[in-house]
């Protein structure tokens, strides 16, 4: 329902609270986050409103970093479970990702996961997507290369965003049929689905195309096709009045 990813000199778990409270009006069931932090990652969700998170993370306070991604949830596979909240996971616990929309061959994607070894654990389409990322990126050790193999094997409409902790200081997203704004900062970046949810930092915006796959770093963005090729981006000033 709700995304937010960000990579800069912030705390990223403050900006992505801050950018999913903004979000809070689209309506959701579930919340979670995902921090890169001293090598590794952090993750916290929970089902219901954002304030149970919250106190998740008195209760078991994450590390701090300055990459990361959030996500509101409107369940469509899976009910409303802390386990099927976003953001999921690999085995390893090395990639996140977070997802708004639906992946339609989720059950095949799933059934040959299972059969490499995988352990799936929620009843969401969106968890196939992470354990592919963790495959494709040991393979290649390019997580927006990754992204771009793992969307071509992807039916639906889908805003995917994710970190891996071998990949520091970079957030990869990527849109079919479902949007994805970037926000471009001052040595920092944030992705959403929506401009409600940066516009406090930034104003200066790059809306995505179909089928294009986005890396997010301190110093810039770039952005290509699902096939790779550099992709023609739109640049805008963002100018509707987004305090009320
Ligand atoms: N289909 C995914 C799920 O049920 C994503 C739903 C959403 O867009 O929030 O977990």
């Amino acid at each position: 329902c709700g995304i937010v990813g960000y990579v800069g000199s912030q705390s990223a778990l403050d900006v992505v609270m801050a950018g999913l409270k903004r979000l809070e009006y689209r309506g959701y069931d579930s919340a979670g986050v995902a921090v890169l932090a001293d090598g590794g990652l952090a993750a916290a969700k929970k089902a219901g409103k954002l304030v149970n998170l919250e106190k998740a993370l008195v209760e078991g306070p994450l590390p701090t970093g300055s990459t990361g991604v959030g996500h509101t949830r409107w369940a469509t596979h899976g009910g409303p479970t802390d386990g099927n909240a976003h953001p999921h996971l690999d085995n390893a616990g090395r990639v996140a990702v977070v997802h708004n929309g639906i992946i339609e061959n989720f059950a095949v994607l799933r059934a040959e996961l299972a059969e490499r070894g995988h352990e799936l654990t929620s009843e969401t389409d969106t968890e196939v997507v992470a354990h592919l990322l963790a495959e494709e990126f040991s393979a290649t050790g390019d997580l927006a290369e990754a992204m771009r193999l793992v969307c071509r094997r992807l039916e639906g409409a889908f805003t995917l965003v994710a970190v891996h902790a071998d990949a520091p200081d970079l957030v990869v997203g990527a849109r079919r049929n479902s949007p994805l704004v970037v926000g471009v900062g001052e040595g920092e970046a944030f992705l959403a689905s929506d401009v409600a949810a940066f516009i406090a930092h930034t104003r200066s915006a790059i809306e995505l195309g179909q089928d294009q796959v986005v890396e997010l770093r301190r110093d810039g963005v770039t952005v290509t096709g699902f096939d790779g090729r550099p992709a023609e981006v739109r640049s805008y000033h963002v100018d509707w009045d987004a305090s009320a």
